[in-house]
């Protein structure tokens, strides 16, 4: 095991009708701005607990943090936190409306412009933010990433700073979340978990066995919503897997991949495609060509996941690749380019773009373009 230092800052509120304890959980001496998506919160009922929750407070608010949130749209949010003095956020929605939060916290107590902030890829600085979580998924509310995206030039990039002062989780929210929103959901979930656990072999028992309860537990409850969206003990448990499987508690000590995220904000940057989907889609592919450096760990998996023990190791590791892209399938996701009409240009250009940042990601920093295109290729 690596030496490493774990500290995570954010209270978690989870449960039904947590959203009421707002009026204790925010200071009562700030600044507030509320930050919201693009209306959902309207329909299912979000909105008006929070309002209720903070009657007789005043605050600002602000709307239209899209999906894949847009550096254009976050610059007009900071410019309104400078001129009203903001020093508390609180976001309301998906990932989306908490990752752009965090870049308008340091965007309003920084002179760059904040794309130059994210480029940076450390928030120096921020104002203090919150959240009411409503998609389980990204597992930005007990995180210190965010990932922005700049639409003038399809870049999608990530930085790292403070975490949440605190989420409210209820699991009643999911309830109004499409089929597509709980397959993303899920498919993002459990390629976080891949991406801390598909490395090298014999790091940490107990990383192992985290991960892997969370994989199992993931696969187990995929169906069951599929099934049934509006059972509370499902969505607690699917919300709960979201938080666990990228809030650092299964990465201590151990070295980490994230090349399929890498790849995926490219495929989303370039094509829209939802990021839990473009996960699906790249990660078999980068299993299928790192397959012999991620040998011994696929072995493992393949046998405590899936239950794989018959045949030859190059068998065994075969299935437990082909038994991933089933489970994204299973989830309702295609996981090849091809059914998504991406082609030879695209994966050209984000091999081309990977080698002209000179950048090499993955466990053991060789995925650079190159290996890029190759992964690509074999996500035909
Ligand atoms: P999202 O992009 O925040 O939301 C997707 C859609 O779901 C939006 O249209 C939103 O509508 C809607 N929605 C939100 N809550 C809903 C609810 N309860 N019921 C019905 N609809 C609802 O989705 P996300 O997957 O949470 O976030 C994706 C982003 O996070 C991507 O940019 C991804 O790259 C990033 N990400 C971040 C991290 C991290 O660690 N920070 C990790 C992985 C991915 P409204 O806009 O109308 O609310
Ligand atoms: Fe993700």
């Amino acid at each position: 095991m690596k030496n490493f230092i774990f500290q995570n800052p954010t209270k978690l509120v989870f449960g039904k009708g947590q959203i009421e304890k707002l009026s204790e959980l925010i200071p009562l001496d700030v600044n507030l701005l509320i930050t919201y998506g693009g209306g959902s919160v309207t329909k299912n009922g979000v909105y008006d607990q929070v309002k209720k929750a903070l009657k007789g407070r005043s605050y600002t608010e602000f709307w239209g943090i899209e999906p894949n949130p847009r550096v254009e749209t976050l610059r007009r949010a900071i410019a309104l936190g400078k001129v009203k003095e903001i020093n508390y956020i609180l976001a309301v929605g998906g990932g989306s409306v908490l990752d752009g939060t965090k870049l308008i916290a340091a965007g309003i107590v920084s002179d760059k412009d904040a794309w130059e902030i994210v480029l940076s890829g450390v928030a120096e600085n921020q104002i203090p933010f919150a959240s009411v979580m409503t998609v389980p998924a990204t597992g930005s509310e007990m995180n210190g990433g965010a990932v922005i995206t700049r639409e003038e030039t399809h870049e999608k990039f990530s930085f790292g700073g403070d975490y949440p002062q605190f989420s409210i989780l209820d699991p009643e929210v999911t309830y109004s979340l499409s089929d597509h929103q709980i397959a993303c959901g899920l498919a993002d979930a459990y390629t976080h978990v891949l991406e801390q656990y598909m490395t090298t072999t014999g790091q940490s028992r107990i990383m192992d066995r985290w991960a892997e309860g969370l994989l199992l537990s993931i696969i187990e409850i995929a169906p069951k919503i599929k099934e049934s969206p509006n059972d509370y003990e499902l969505m607690a448990d699917y919300m709960l897997s979201a938080t666990l499987a990228l809030n650092d508690f299964i990465r201590m000590g151990i070295s980490q991949d994230w090349a399929t995220h890498q790849i995926g904000h490219e495929l989303t940057a370039l094509h829209g495609i939802t990021h839990g989907h473009s996960l699906a889609i790249v990660m078999p592919g980068t299993l299928r060509e790192l397959k012999v450096q991620k040998h011994d760990k696929l072995l493992q998996y393949g046998e405590r996941i899936f239950n794989i023990t018959e045949g030859t190791e190059e068998v065994r590791v075969n299935k437990a690749i082909e038994k991933t892209e089933e489970f994204y399938r299973s989830l309702g996701l295609t996981t090849r380019l091809s059914e998504e009409n991406v082609g030879e240009d695209t994966i050209e250009t984000i091999a081309r773009r990977f080698n002209d940042r000179g950048v090499a990601y993955g466990e053991n920093r060789n995925v650079t373009g190159d290996v890029a295109r190759e992964i690509l290729r074999k996500c035909i």
